[in-house]
């Protein structure tokens, strides 16, 4: 197998900002594509590094250059070759994610069968995508609520002193719709219990990360005071991570960029399903590969926040789609996406 990749630079519909990063007015972002070709088959993957892990392009293009060699030439050998790149570059789970991403894509285009439909699932069960809302001036903010006019459900990024006045603004606007909130770790032990009331008050579905990871010992209080529903993010990277978060949170976020690809993902989600935990699926701004491979698994979970492509103005793959927070799983293999003209 042979393993390619480019940096493909994106451009942003809004610049994007959440509680635990500094404030930027950027609208570029830089992925890596990823391609691994095999007797006459590409299957595409995509890696987009996080920071907040320490990881950035570079170190995906490095660990990338090494990882060739280790493919072999049987996509079909996904455990063995996958689990050998985690024990080998355990920190680099953007640049797994992608290789996993691409192995399935390929191993579906070989097969001829989308991978969906290779996992056993039903595609009617798709749930509905959020549309995320991030941080911004409250004219902005209502700007963007407005040109989310056909999404029933956003997701609103807080965790600053301007919370209460974010929820006012985004309720004026959108009075009904479905509202789910992510404090990105803004707040601590001491607010985390009146922060969630507040929420309550704005008929809030549903708390992503309201404390640091470890910072857990507001969480209990609020279940116990029937605030939340909680998810862990920055909680919950990794399998390992699942059972630590039975008693402080209700749910976790599962990103496959966070975790290392679809094959770690579905493990989080049976093992999550096991400990009583409700599942989101996430992502981070990326292309419509990056958010394929992840929408593959959306009938097995509850919840998907899955419109990383959805706010870029230059998605250069299609066969996703995402209007109104609808995500279409079609008949075609592997990942179902192909690349525009460039
Ligand atoms: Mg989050």
């Amino acid at each position: 197998m042979k393993l390619t990749w480019e940096r493909r630079q994106l451009k942003l519909r809004h610049p994007f900002n959440i509680a635990r990063m500094p404030m930027s007015d950027s609208t570029d972002k830089t992925v890596l594509l990823v391609r691994i070709e095999h007797d006459g088959l590409v299957g595409w993957g995509e890696a987009a590094p996080i920071s907040y892990y320490r990881q950035s392009l570079d170190s995906v293009e490095a660990m990338l250059s090494k990882a060739g060699d280790m493919l072999g030439n049987d996509p079909f050998a996904l455990d063995a070759i996958l689990d050998n790149l985690l024990k080998r570059f355990p920190g680099e789970s953007a640049a797994i994610c992608a290789i996993d991403g691409a192995l399935h894509d390929l191993i579906g285009k070989i097969l001829k069968v989308p991978l969906w439909k290779m996992f056993g699932l039903d595609r009617s069960r798709m749930p509905l995508t959020c549309i995320t809302i991030g941080l911004d001036t409250p004219e902005i903010i209502a700007a963007k609520v407005r040109e989310a006019a056909a999404f029933p459900i956003l997701k609103i990024k807080v965790g600053t002193p301007d919370d209460e006045t974010t929820l006012q603004m985004i309720r004026r606007e959108a009075p009904n719709k479905t509202l789910r909130v992510d404090a990105n770790c803004g707040w601590t032990s001491e607010n985390a219990l009146e922060r969630c009331r507040m929420m309550a008050d704005y008929k809030v579905e549903f708390v992503e990360q309201p404390t640091k990871p470890g910072d857990n010992d507001a969480l209990p209080r609020v279940r116990e005071a029937g605030l939340g529903p909680l998810f862990a993010d920055e909680s919950c990277v990794t399998v390992k991570d699942v059972l630590y978060c039975v008693g402080f949170f209700d749910g976790i976020n599962i990103k496959l960029s966070k975790c290392g690809g679809i094959r770690q993902a579905m493990k989080m989600i049976h093992i999550a399903r096991a400990a009583g935990l409700k599942i989101m699926l996430g992502c981070m701004v990326e292309t419509s590969v990056g958010i394929a491979a992840a929408a593959q698994l959306g009938p097995l979970v509850d919840h998907l926040d899955l419109d990383g492509h959805l706010l870029l103005a230059n998605d250069p793959f299609t066969g996703l789609g995402g209007a109104a927070g609808r995500l279409t799983l079609t008949d075609a293999p592997g990942l179902g996406v192909k690349e525009l003209a460039k």
